[in-house]
């Protein structure tokens, strides 16, 4: 139940963030360009996204970073930090449209890969060398002639930029065709590589790509929603490390940088030692064999 209730979650929320039906419809693409597109969402959206209702954190950091004119994202960097106090990397778990897509792209019947420590943990370090070199340190210090900058991530990276902006607006615009270039062709096969992979591999955008990801991990361990274990009731049977698709050891690092907070480890757990909440406090599920804590 709690697992179909994080998808509901997920999925009304890209819907309601992406609910600009005109933006859709043929005759032109007209993306919102209204009030509400002025303030972000706490997930990766594109701003391009024909049916986007509000900006993406990423792409508007960059857009500070690299004009011609820079400016410090106050705003931005303000309201992700509020955002990573509050909730940590709840928002990759319940409130990122791309990562739903993955996570159904998983259920695709093949074997999984589950890839060794040696290439798992240094590879989920990439994320934060993202959003130092292409978020932050490029779009700051690049300029070209005409003295503007580039969104080095947006622009040559993102999948969901690719996924959600440059395809829908390709599509519904056939002006904009003819002049597809080489940048185009890289970013789709970024997407498939991407796509392709999370067909075997949990979320692999998130673990080791995703800027935003990276930034929300740096607060888990002070987010004022979060993880507890009680260690007194915990039977030490794994469970818990067994069921996570982040391969996280909760009862060893309840906070850990690389939980999204999908509850999935909550609601295994036979010793109910497990919670999830404000403070650590709230969300105790029960699982399916009822076993009582000690
Ligand atoms: S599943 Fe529960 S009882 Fe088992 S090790 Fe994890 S926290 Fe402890
Ligand atoms: S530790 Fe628990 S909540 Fe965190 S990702 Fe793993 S299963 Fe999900």
């Amino acid at each position: 139940m709690a697992k179909r209730f994080r998808k509901i979650v997920q999925a009304g929320w890209g819907i309601l963030t992406n609910a600009y039906v005109r933006g859709f419809l043929p005759g032109g693409p007209a993306i919102y360009e209204g009030v509400l597109k002025h303030f972000c969402v706490p997930g990766m959206n594109c701003y391009s996204c024909p049916g986007a209702v509000f900006a993406c954190p990423i792409g508007a950091l960059q857009a500070a970073f690299s004009g011609k004119h820079r400016k410090f994202p106050f705003y931005v960097l303000g309201y992700l930090t509020a955002v990573g106090v509050l909730a940590g990397r709840f928002i990759c778990g319940w409130l990122c449209l791309f990562g739903l897509i993955q996570e159904l792209l998983y259920k695709i019947p093949t074997p999984k890969i589950h890839l060794p420590k040696t290439p798992d943990r240094p590879l989920r370090k990439l994320k934060y060398l993202v959003l130092l070199v292409l978020v932050v340190g490029l779009p700051l210090f690049y300029r070209n002639r005409l003295g503007v900058g580039d969104p080095f991530f947006c622009k040559y990276l993102c999948p969901v930029g690719t996924l959600e902006g440059g395809i829908p607006l390709v599509l519904l615009n056939e002006a904009l065709r003819p002049s597809l270039s080489w940048l185009f062709g890289w970013k789709m096969a970024v997407l498939v590589l991407c796509i392709a992979a999370s067909i075997f591999i949990y979320r692999p955008f998130c673990k080791y790509i995703c800027p935003l990801g990276a930034f929300y991990s740096l607060f888990q361990r002070i987010s004022i929603v979060r993880m507890r274990v009680d260690q007194a009731a915990c039977i030490g049977c794994g469970t818990c490390e067994k069921v996570c698709p982040m391969s996280v050891s909760p009862v060893k690092n309840p906070n850990s940088a690389e939980c999204i907070r999908c509850t999935e480890c909550v609601k295994a757990c036979p010793a109910h030692a497990l919670s999830f909440g404000i403070g650590g406090e709230g969300l105790k599920l029960k699982n399916n064999k009822g076993i009582q804590g000690k």
